[in-house]
């Protein structure tokens, strides 16, 4: 027989894993007042979407924009900085490795600049490292990267024919989500790197990474499902494999978004 005390341990970290879920997809709107309700009718509205196309599932393409609400790092502060002009990505990697714009750059093991094919059609972007990535200075190298790895096999990519990122490139401490100001200071990084690969499409690994790059505040779940226009790259948004790995039964979502993320590929290549 449990204890009252057990009893109510256990009610409480149900409702803590029950509230991570929750956050994961539908971020702080969700804590700060936001209802889903609200989220969906204001996409209704118009406030958040705007239909442009049709995608793959017979969808509307939309482009999600949420003005006001998230907004673009400030670049204008970095250009007169060097890597700005960088060609490639071991120059890129070489002019920002030791960077101390936000307080992670202090607080890091390893700068987490990227890798794989400097010349990837396809780009995956996650949101921070983790702790495995820290140590060893490469994305997505713990648990949540081996499953990566297997997502990418089971849509016969292997991780070295694509290029793998983050949102940030140092780790947050705790595995907290990035903060405002760190995303104003990373991100610009992670445009060059773009610009350098110019890939086709972008795979967005969760909802951080997704509504960074898309500046809204959308949820998870209005940015899977669609294609999304990001500078002239189709993108694409999933669950992230960390998110996986707390809730099997997003598994079965993720396989179908990277069944069509793959047949947009095919398409593309013709
Ligand atoms: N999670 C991420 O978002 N990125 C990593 O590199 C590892 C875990």
């Amino acid at each position: 027989m449990p204890t009252p005390q057990e009893e109510f341990n256990e009610i409480l970290s149900q409702a803590e894993k029950f509230l991570k879920q929750e956050r994961e997809l539908y971020g702080e709107a969700l804590f700060s007042g936001e209802t889903k309700a609200d989220m969906h009718s204001m996409s209704k509205k118009g406030e958040i979407t705007q239909t442009i196309e049709r995608d793959l599932f017979g969808n509307p393409v939309e482009e999600v924009t949420k003005p006001g609400k998230v907004s673009e790092p400030a670049v204008f502060r970095y250009s007169n900085e060097p890597w700005v002009a960088a060609q490639t990505l071991d120059e890129l990697n070489s002019l920002i490795c030791n960077c101390t714009k936000c307080p992670l750059g202090f607080t890091r093991t390893k700068f987490v600049f990227g890798v794989g094919n400097p010349k990837a059609e396809i780009v995956i972007v996650g949101e921070a490292p983790g702790a495995d990535e820290d140590a060893q200075g490469e994305p997505f190298v713990g648990r949540a990267g081996q499953l990566l790895n297997k997502i990418l096999e089971a849509i016969r990519f292997k991780r070295e024919e694509v290029y793998i990122c983050n949102i940030l490139k140092c780790r947050p401490p705790n595995n907290r989500e990035p903060q405002p100001e760190e995303i104003d200071a990373c991100e610009p990084h992670l445009w060059r790197q773009l610009e350098i690969i110019k890939p086709k499409l972008i795979l967005c690994l969760g909802r951080v990474a997704a509504q960074v790059l898309l500046k809204t505040n959308a949820s998870l779940g209005q940015l899977r499902g669609k294609v999304h226009a990001y500078h002239g790259i189709k993108l694409m948004v999933t669950y992230h494999p960390a998110a996986l790995l707390r809730n099997p039964n997003w598994k079965r979502p993720t396989w179908e978004d990277v069944q069509v993320f793959r047949k947009m590929y095919d398409e593309m290549k013709g």
